[in-house]
């Protein structure tokens, strides 16, 4: 079925407005269904008119409306037809709604450890009709009261403060208006972590078998949810308009997180159960901070359709790394931003389905959920980072407040935000926009150098526009030099022209290495010169500017990515510098580029062991020099776990024998031993399924079937593919799980035969698999490692086809595009 229209969204807020919302849920009817009754009052400017309401039911028992009955079979394309509409309305759809496996509606999960189930709403975009019957677009927004009832050892949470008004019985208060996609219940013997502040009561709730992770980490995080929350008071000067403030980590969830206004939803494997590094608990803070931001930003002020969903996004991105950076004190922020979110969209401006940042047409949900990426998020953020520079951050903050408050509880769009910004400054934002948010891609940056006699003799700045989208972007950047780890010169610009000389740098020592937007300003491809790169396994890790040594890692990745920097280079880079760097968020980002893309996208067949044990010993030596049970020794532990070929050490870990100190319980470091053992044929089936006997939960299922997955034989993996495409009601995690082992470098003769099947069984799962999750899926299922142009020839077949759902139809262009840039950088620096 399509996913509502923007014409037909439009045309049904121009007749009607919802007034209330009064929702009634029993999760008390058996494990497969829930019952659902739904009564929506709604006025409409013209009397004697029809309209629609949404509802995905499995079975719709009774329409009641205006007082008459309407028959269920009615029900057309999960619309119901509503005619003849007076002034004053009132519809009651009862039904019967099935929970879902793919985190999208009603999601219900039961928890290995304990056998217990957990039930929580995921509604956006389109899944409110999936859970009670609504008017589901986001500009129709009203007030809910919510009543739930529950197995009696349940707790329910949701947008309202919940109490138990009897055994089993819950009443959520009423909310402000809200939009469809922002509703949910969480239900399920979840425990607790209650506190206050501001007077804002404050919970955080996980399933019962993760109650220590959470007792141990609700400090850190009731911390970063104060701060952000006296952070945003203090900037955007409305008080928290929602009551109660929850959060809740949930099981098998598609995204990161979801801002539902009063009851945030996370995914669970934040709520790490053995140690984190410190880049995981920046991440997860970084996330608290980004959710909180919405409640403004999203949810007070609402977009009026999904084509300005990014402006959300762009928002909320950026004001999380200003909030953990300044409001709660993680001075790695925007390191972290480059290294893990920047490198994300810069990435994704490499696809062909590359885009601006705003005005994507977005004729309908689907189609707008597919522009839900590295740009809206990543390269909004950094559009924002220079609309401040450009308008100042006073005005900026200003318009930002005029923003909120003019559209309280309401809706608004672009043209709304940059009205704002524009009264706030004084300022004509119309080129600026249609430079950094109309147009797609980016441009490249380099500097030019000419030096005599160990000085500077010229320098320019120039910018080189990309030939499809030639936008005049204005940069505000710097540029700085280092040799031997002290900075020799650094300048600031604005980058407005194509080319533009540097006065200030001549007569300036000449640097080893030089860095164009070593601040990380701007939003551009930053092209390293040749000497640069060259000097760089002995430099990089000198240079004491964290932030412009993630410029430069990042610089390497794209470079190699674009054909431009040879990948045995990075990999030289990686093994002279990494096992020096201090920033967790750098030693990660790299290991993961490495082990996840570079070693077995880019190096030919022959090269990737001998690669891989550079990162062993990258690893090992990171490991030495690490604070026994320090983050930075765990983080150094996993990438020898992951990636040594000494079969010898990997059984005395997997024994716990000489395991590093403080790590020795530490169950998902146990797994990744495992899986590394399992991947070379070293432990078979027994030993993965006893590994499971010690920890059977939610998190070590889906180690194991990574590790079963990832066995070297034709039986282990026609059983593994089976499992990720067959039709065995998998979850979603389940099956991203399964595909993540299946796909090892090493193993190329084995797999190569699913290369072919991929583009039939994959795009066969639609349908039976949300759209959410098969996106998920069909990512990691992609035959990434099989780098050959056969690959490439079936995946421009398949997309000529034409017959491929939204979902599955982005994941093989975006991942097909990443083994088109492997291929390309094969032929140009040999195979
Ligand atoms: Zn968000």
């Amino acid at each position: 079925m399509a996913s509502l229209t923007r014409v037909e969204a439009e045309a049904r807020s121009a007749l009607i407005d919802v007034t209330a919302y009064d929702v009634s849920l029993n999760l008390d009817a058996g494990e497969k269904t829930f019952g659902s009754t739904s009564t929506v009052r709604f006025t409409s400017r013209e009397p004697g008119a029809s309209t629609f309401i949404d509802v995905k039911a499995v079975e719709v028992h009774s329409i009641t409306f205006n007082g008459r009955e309407i028959d269920p079979s009615a029900v057309r394309d999960q619309r119901v037809v509503l005619e003849d509409l007076k002034a004053e309305n009132e519809v009651t759809v009862v039904a019967t709604m099935a929970y879902s496996k793919d985190g999208q509606g009603l999601h219900r999960a039961v928890d290995s450890a304990d056998g217990r189930h957990y039930v929580y709403g995921h509604l956006f975009l389109d899944a409110a009709p999936r859970v009670f019957a609504c008017f589901d677009q986001p500009d129709l927004k009203a007030p809910y009261d919510v009543r739930v009832q529950a197995p009696s050892d349940w707790l329910v949470v949701g947008n309202g403060a919940a109490t138990q008004t009897s055994e089993g019985q819950w009443t959520l208060a009423t909310t402000p208006p809200l939009a469809t996609y922002f509703v949910t219940v969480c239900a399920g013997p979840y425990v607790s972590v209650k506190a206050e502040h501001d007077g804002i009561p404050l919970g955080i709730h996980a399933r019962a078998s993760l109650r220590e992770a959470l007792e141990r980490d609700a400090e850190q995080m009731m911390t970063v949810t104060k701060q952000s929350l006296d952070y945003y008071h203090s900037l955007f000067g409305i008080r928290y308009p929602f009551g109660e403030y929850h959060q809740v980590f949930v099981p098998e969830f598609n995204a990161g997180a979801m801002e539902n206004p009063g009851c945030v939803t996370l995914r669970d494997p934040y709520l790490f159960r053995d140690g984190a590094t410190h880049e995981e608990v920046l991440t997860r803070t970084n996330t608290i901070a980004h959710e909180c931001a919405h409640m403004w930003f999203g949810d007070l002020v609402t977009m009026k359709w999904w084509d300005d969903l990014w402006l959300n996004e762009s928002f909320a991105e950026y004001m999380a790394h200003r909030t953990t950076f300044e409001g709660c004190g993680f001075d790695d922020a925007w390191i972290d931003s480059s290294v893990a979110r920047k490198a994300w969209g810069y990435a994704a401006e490499r696809m062909p389905s590359t885009h601006p940042v705003a005005g994507s047409p977005a004729p309908d949900g689907d189609t707008a959920l597919q522009n839900f990426d590295g740009i809206s998020y990543a390269k909004g953020a950094a559009t924002l980072r220079q609309l401040i520079a450009y308008i100042g951050d006073e005005a900026f903050l200003a318009g930002v407040r005029d923003h909120l408050t003019t559209h309280s509880y309401g809706n608004a769009d672009l043209a709304d935000f940059l009205g704002a910004m524009e009264r706030a400054s004084g300022k004509d934002l119309g080129a600026w926009a249609d430079a950094w948010l109309r147009t797609a891609q980016l441009d490249t940056i380099e500097l030019d150098l000419e030096t005599g006699d160990g000085v500077i003799a010229g320098a320019s700045l120039r910018r080189t526009r990309p030939k499809d989208h030639p936008a005049d972007r204005p940069h505000s950047l710097d540029v700085a030099g280092w040799s031997g780890g002290e900075e020799v010169f650094r300048v600031e610009a604005v980058l407005d022209r194509d080319d533009m000389t540097l006065p200030d740098l001549v007569g300036a020592p000449a640097a080893r290495v030089v860095v164009p937007n070593a601040a990380d300003l701007t939003w551009a491809t930053v092209i390293l010169d040749p000497a640069t790169v060259e000097a760089l396994p002995t430099e990089l890790a000198q240079i004491p500017d964290g932030q412009a040594r993630a410029v430069v890692w990042t610089a390497l990745v794209d470079g190699v990515c674009l054909g431009t920097v040879d990948p045995r280079q990075m990999l030289r880079v990686f093994e002279g510098a990494w096992a020096l760097e201090t920033h967790e968020s750098i030693l990660s980002r790299m290991a993961i580029q490495m082990v996840g893309r570079i070693i077995p996208q880019f190096l030919p067949a022959a090269e990737q062991e001998a690669a891989t044990q550079v990162v062993a010993r990258a690893a090992a030596t990171l490991l030495e020099r690490a604070e026994p049970g320090s983050t930075t020794a765990l983080l150094a532990a996993r990438y020898l776990a992951r990636t040594t070929d000494d079969v010898e050490l990997l059984r005395r870990w997997a024994a716990g024998e000489g395991v590093p100190e403080g790590l020795a319980g530490d169950n998902d470091l146990r797994w990744l031993v495992l899986r590394n053992l399992a991947g070379r044929g070293a432990i078979g089936e027994a030993e993965i399924d006893a590994a499971l006997e010690r920890d059977n939960t939610m998190q070590g299922g889906l180690q194991a079937l990574y590790a079963k997955a990832a066995r070297p034989t034709a039986e282990a993996k026609a059983w593994a593919w089976e499992q990720i495409t067959g039709d065995h009601d998998r979850s979603n995690y389940e099956m991203v799980w399964l595909a993540q082992g299946f796909w090892q470098a090493g193993q190329l003769d084995l797999v190569r035969p699913y290369a072919e099947r991929y583009f039939t069984d994959v795009p066969a799962m639609a349908g039976r698999v949300g759209e959410d999750a098969l996106n998920n899926v069909a990512k990691p299922a992609f035959p990434s490692v099989v780098v050959e142009p056969a690959t490439l020839e079936l995946l421009e077949q398949t997309l000529a086809g034409g017959t491929l759902t939204p979902a599955v139809h982005r994941a093989m262009v975006d991942t097909g595009s990443q083994l088109r840039e492997a291929v390309t950088s094969r032929a140009t620096w040999g195979a």
